[in-house]
């Protein structure tokens, strides 16, 4: 059986909802279909979601939501009506609005935001069921209440309770035909809906392949596959990667690759379910597959990722490698100020530490920096910004002698000087920070290295 899920850009009119329709009916093993909101339909648009939020935030503010409500009833309305759905459904989706609406009053303002977030799925997941019946097949809607999809943390950036993994795999047990389910969103044990951070979908599709124990966990995009290389930095890029690691996935998410977020997967990874990247647009096209081997060429490298917006502290002190404990007080320092860092080269007598600036606004930078400089008394301290990630990432580097020597060269042929270099033991990726205004620079150097 084949979990699928279809983001925002596939459901977002009725085009593409009908293509929906086509590939699930394609393929007999496709059973369980996760939808999200409709989303963007061209770049000047506005996601069903984001229509929400901003009805929650004007019924908040005690505001009329007539504009905010119509807004959202028209996005699911364009769709019923160009696919002659009928009146009900529409009238069912301004009922269900309104009543969810109506409980500004009785839920803390986060509760509240998150029972209406929740509609965007929940609606868009009833329409297409009802999609499927204009086309003469049956589809069924399964309620994340009814199949035990209980959420527990904080609303707005909920998580999975595991016990309900038990639950979702006895509701999902000798179930017939074609089930639609919303995603994400869930209930918390007492009742409330919670939703998933934003981009949840893809959370709830892992958790359901993972809980059924699905051969594939198919994920349907608006991209052929995933790219070795950021096509915005190196156009011409035609190849994408047909198949990668689980490890080799998280890398590259970890380093900037934005197809989708690698903590949304983690059930479908615990469960060692093969995920596949696919396009709503070309199903044709076989997609990345992830999963958990692959067969490897030494020397190959499977994706160059880009990431902007670290800093780097840079910490020298003459004798550091005799005072024990330095670098744990170091550590300490930034634990106390809630300050969480990426990556931790260091040289002899000097220590780096990676952040992300958004953990190191210039208030904190200050204080940090005070702290370690009565502490720690080093003979320097500095803060860098505008420093990029260049992560190069592939199962084929371990135990290949010479790889980074090769981008360390493409990198100085190009006249690109490196801030730090980083590998960690695995051999899977090693990173180079490189200023900002070099990144494009180094991507590309560094693709025609590894890529031709
Ligand atoms: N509709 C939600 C969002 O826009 C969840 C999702 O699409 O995955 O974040």
């Amino acid at each position: 059986m084949k979990v699928c899920k279809f983001g925002g850009s596939s459901l977002a009119d009725a085009t593409q909802l009908n293509k929906v329709i086509d590939i699930v009916l394609a393929d007999p093993a496709r059973r369980i279909v996760v939808v999200s909101a409709p989303g963007k339909r061209d770049k000047g648009d506005t996601k069903v979601t984001d229509l929400l939020i901003a009805l929650a935030k004007a019924a908040l503010a005690g505001e009329n939501i007539d504009r905010q409500l119509g807004a959202v009833v028209e996005r699911y309305a364009l769709i019923a009506d160009e696919l002659k759905l009928g009146e009900d459904i529409v009238s069912d989706i301004t009922r269900d609005l309104r009543s969810r609406v109506a409980q500004v009053k009785d839920l803390r303002p986060e509760e509240f935001l998150d029972l209406v977030k929740a509609a965007g799925e929940d609606n868009n997941a009833k329409l297409v069921a009802v999609a499927f019946a204009a086309r003469g097949r049956k589809a069924r809607y399964a309620s994340p209440k009814d199949t035990g999809m209980v959420l527990k943390g904080d609303f707005g950036d909920a998580t999975l309770d595991p016990d309900s993994y038990a639950t979702l795999s006895r509701a999902f047990s000798n179930f017939e035909g074609i089930v639609i389910y919303p995603g994400f969103f869930g209930y918390t044990k007492d009742g409330k809906v919670a939703t998933f951070p934003r981009g949840g979908s893809d959370i709830t599709g892992s958790i359901l392949a993972a809980a059924v124990c699905a051969d594939v966990y198919e994920n349907f995009t608006d991209v052929d596959s995933v790219y070795p290389v950021d096509p915005r930095i190196v156009p011409d890029v035609k190849e994408g990667i047909p198949t990668m690691t689980y490890r080799e996935m998280r890398e590259l998410a970890y380093a900037g690759f934005g197809v989708f977020a690698d903590d949304a997967v983690i059930p479908a990874v615990r469960a060692r379910i093969p995920i596949n990247i696919r396009n709503t647009n070309h199903p044709g096209e076989p997609g990345t597959m992830i999963q958990q081997s692959r067969r490897v060429v030494p020397g190959t490298v499977v994706g160059i990722a880009s990431a902007d917006g670290f800093c780097n502290i840079v910490v020298e002190k003459y004798l550091m490698n005799r005072e024990i404990g330095f670098g744990r007080r170091l550590l300490q320092i930034l634990e106390d100020e809630h300050v969480p860092y990426e990556h931790m080269p260091s040289g002899v007598d000097s220590q780096c530490i990676v952040i992300k600036e958004q953990y190191l606004p210039r208030e904190v930078e200050r204080r940090v920096v005070a702290i370690i400089r009565r502490e720690l008394e080093p003979d320097f301290v500095t803060v860098e910004r505008d420093i990029t990630t260049l992560m190069v990432v592939g199962e084929g580097m371990c135990y290949t002698p010479g790889m980074l020597a090769k981008a360390c060269l493409a990198l100085a042929s190009a006249g690109i000087s490196l801030s730090m270099v980083n590998q960690g033991s695995s051999e899977v990726s090693f990173m180079i920070a490189v200023r900002k205004q070099d990144r494009d620079n180094a991507v590309r150097s560094l693709y025609k290295a590894f890529f031709g």
